[in-house]
C-alpha cells in the first residue's frame, strides 16, 4: 500500500455473462461492498455496463468499461467511445489490457489516445502494462514495462496504473513478492519523475489474484489495490479480495 492512498479493488469480468448473470452479481458485490476500506469499481462488457451502472447507482460500488476507442463519435463498427460510456453510467476504463494488446494488436500510441479520450470524456483511465513470460526470462521486465508507462501514459495523465504480468493472468501463476515490489517501485519511480501527482497515482497488481494471495500482496509497498478476472467473477471472492485490502 502507499500511505495516504484508498486502495481499489476492479473486477475485470471480460466476455462473461448474461444480462440476468451480469445484474445478479453486481447485485451480490453491491450488497457486500458497505464499509470497506477499498474502493470497488466492476467492469462488465460493454452490452451490461448501463444495466450494471443502474444496479449499482448510490451504492459505493463505481462501473467502468473494458475498452474505449479514440474517438468520441464516428464510422467504427463495432466500438464504443469514451462519451457513450460515460454517458451509460462509467466512471472509469480498462485501457491497454493485454487481451487487448493481444487480441487487437493494440500499441502504446493507441492506448495512450485512448487514454485522452477517456479523461477528455470524465472517465478515469486504468492503463495496464506487463511483460510476457518470454520478456521476464530475458530480464527485461523493467524495460519493457517502463517502455509502455512512457508509451501509453499521455502527458496529462490522471488514473490508475495496472501492472499485469501477461504470463499471470488467468494461469494461477503469480510473480513472487519481491519481483511485484520491484516492479511496482519502478513503476512509482517512472509515475513520480513525470507527473506531479505521481506519488500518490494508484498502481494495481493484477495477475490471478485470489482471495488466498491477497493479503500478502497488498500488503507490498506501491501494491495500491487490484485489478482481478477470474476471481471478480465469484461475488465471494472478490468480496473477499476487497476485504484484504484493509
Ligand atoms: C485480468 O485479466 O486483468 C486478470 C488479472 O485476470 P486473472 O485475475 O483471471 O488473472
Amino acid at each position: 500500500m502507499t500511505p495516504g492512498v484508498r486502495p481499489l479493488i476492479a473486477g475485470n469480468w471480460k466476455m462473461h455473462g448474461t444480462l440476468a448473470e451480469a445484474l445478479a452479481l453486481a447485485g451480490a458485490v453491491q450488497a457486500g461492498a458497505a464499509g470497506l476500506a477499498a474502493e470497488l469499481l466492476v467492469c462488465p462488457p460493454f452490452l451490461h455496463v448501463a444495466a450494471v451502472a443502474g444496479r449499482m447507482a448510490g451504492g459505493p460500488v463505481a462501473v467502468g468499461g473494458q475498452d474505449c476507442h479514440a474517438a468520441a463519435k464516428g464510422a467504427h463498427t463495432g466500438n464504443v467511445s469514451a462519451p457513450m460510456l460515460r454517458d451509460a453510467g462509467a466512471s472509469h476504463v480498462i485501457l491497454g489490457h493485454s487481451e487487448r494488446r493481444a487480441d487487437h494488436g493494440e500499441t502504446d500510441a493507441q492506448v495512450r489516445a485512448k487514454a485522452v479520450a477517456a479523461m477528455a470524456a470524465g472517465l478515469v483511465p486504468l492503463v495496464c502494462v506487463g511483460e510476457t513470460e518470454a520478456e521476464r526470462l530475458a530480464g527485461q521486465a523493467e524495460a519493457v514495462v517502463g517502455r509502455q508507462l512512457a508509451g501509453s501514459l499521455p502527458d496529462g495523465f490522471a488514473g490508475v496504473v495496472a501492472y499485469e504480468p501477461v504470463w499471470a493472468i488467468g494461469t494461477g501463476r503469480v510473480p513472487t513478492e519481491a519481483d511485484i515490489a520491484a516492479i511496482h517501485a519502478a513503476i512509482r519511480a517512472a509515475l513520480v519523475a513525470r507527473f506531479a501527482g505521481g506519488g500518490a497515482m494508484r498502481i494495481l497488481y493484477g495477475g490471478s489474484m485470489k482471495p488466498g494471495n491477497a493479503a500478502a500482496i497488498l500488503a507490498l509497498p506501491n501494491v495500491d489495490g487490484g485489478l482481478v478476472g477470474g476471481a471478480s467473477l465469484v461475488a465471494d471472492d472478490f468480496l473477499a479480495i476487497a476485504r484484504a485490502a484493509g
